[in-house]
């Protein structure tokens, strides 16, 4: 059996970061990594960045952002086949960042690879164990498959939206709202040039497309489709068909097309678990929190949840009252429900559910109208997708 005083669960962007910030304060941890780096870093997810979390990783020494990353200061929202840009800058007064999540990634664990971290990669948790004790600790598996046990003053789940530290609680000690969406999105990687300079989101009669982009040579598209979808049968001159038919506009807007180099289908669901403190373990990221990727909200909420757990670990390392603890739900809460709810409205203005009535098809498209058509309307969604503000 080893100790530490912070035990991390999950080396994704949240485990990563917090570590780095206890790091900087020489706080003694370890993290618990399943997978292996290489296959996080090369596995496709999130693309935005709000600028709070650009601030984030800047101030935790991470500024590659700056250089590699492409500043946004609009998205376009197109229906009825004409474009509508949303100018982030002129009415919020702030752009997002697009920085692809496996970059953040690279650079937390090379960051931990320089301080000399304590980061296990391949060492899965199975079991959480005195949970409401003043030495809480997990029981894992490394590669090998030979277990261990890791005590802690404080666990840390940032084992994301499977995690451990959530699904061991009994389910009378957590409170979880959840939504189903009937639609999932089937994203592509393509090599090809940029379609467009910001990202462009879709609404159809064919049903909802995204526009977004990578790099110079690769793009990221997604489509609208069932949940149920197997994606491997499709060929690419059909996944073509969609997305073009989805854009298509009498402006003539066509897609630059290429080999897709990856494909993908991502369910949706919304979902809040509460509260996120047990005893001495709490959660962060998508262990406490899922959304539908349209609002592009994930891993910038993982992220902020960290700059605001940091600080409580801070003063309650301080203090050494466990009732500080309470303060890291209290204070993330806000946050986490606009951005439930922010997600949840894009996915629905957007999205056409199957079997959808044309009434309501038509007032989807009134409701982007009357949106687009007001300065109040587009502020509205601006601060909503720049993410209202500085973090904490
Ligand atoms: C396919 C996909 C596409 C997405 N696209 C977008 C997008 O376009 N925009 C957006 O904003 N968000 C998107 N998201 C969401 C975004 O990626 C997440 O919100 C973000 O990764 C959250 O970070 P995290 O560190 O909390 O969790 P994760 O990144 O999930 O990290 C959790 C880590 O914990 C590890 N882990 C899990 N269980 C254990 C265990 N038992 N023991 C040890 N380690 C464990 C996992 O291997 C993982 O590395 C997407 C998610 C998915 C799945």
């Amino acid at each position: 059996m080893e100790r530490t005083r912070v035990a991390i669960v999950g080396g994704g962007p949240a485990g990563l970061l917090l570590s780095r910030l206890l790091h900087r304060d020489g706080v003694e941890h370890v993290v618990l990594e399943a997978r292996s780096r290489d296959e996080i870093e090369h596995t496709t997810r999130a693309g935005i960045l709000e600028a709070g979390a650009v601030d984030a990783l800047v101030a935790a020494g991470l500024d590659r952002v700056l250089e590699d990353g492409d500043e946004h200061e609009g998205i376009v929202l197109r229906f009825d086949g004409e474009d509508h840009r949303i100018d982030f800058v002129g009415l919020a007064g702030r752009s997002v960042w697009l920085y692809p999540q496996t970059a953040v990634f690279i650079d937390l664990a090379n960051q931990a690879a320089a301080d000399g971290t304590d980061v296990r990669w391949q060492a899965t948790v199975t079991d959480v164990l005195d949970r409401d004790s003043g030495h809480p600790g997990v029981r894992w598996t490394d590669v090998d498959g030979h277990e261990h046990e890791l005590r802690a003053d404080v666990l840390v789940g940032a084992d994301g939206s499977r995690s451990v530290l959530r699904h061991t609680l009994p389910e009378s000690e957590r409170h979880t709202y959840a939504h189903e969406y009937p639609y999932a999105w089937f994203g592509i990687i393509v090599e090809a040039r940029r379609s467009a300079p910001e990202l462009v989101y879709t609404a159809s009669d064919h049903g909802f497309a995204l526009i977004s982009q990578r790099t110079d040579t690769h793009q990221r598209m997604y489509f609208q489709c069932d949940p149920d979808e197997d994606p491997d049968p499709w060929e690419d001159a059909r996944i073509w068909e969609q997305l073009q038919a989805r854009v298509a506009g009498p402006d003539g807007f066509r897609l630059v097309e290429g080999p897709i180099e990856e494909r993908s289908v991502l369910r949706f669901r919304s979902v809040v678990v509460e509260p996120v403190r047990h005893g001495r373990s709490l959660l962060v990221g998508d262990a406490a929190h899922t959304v539908p990727p349209t609002g592009a909200k994930g891993l910038n909420l993982a992220l902020a949840d960290v700059v605001v757990l940091h600080d409580v670990l801070t003063t309650w390392f301080a203090k050494g009252d466990d009732d500080v603890l309470d303060e890291f739900g209290r204070r993330v809460s806000e946050r986490v429900w606009r951005a439930q709810h922010f997600s949840a409205w894009m996915t629905r203005m957007l999205h056409s559910a199957a079997g959808e009535t044309p009434f309501e098809a038509r007032r989807r498209v009134a409701e982007l109208r009357t949106l687009c058509a007001s300065e109040a309307g587009r502020r509205y969604l601006a601060e909503g997708y720049t993410g209202w503000g500085s973090i904490v």
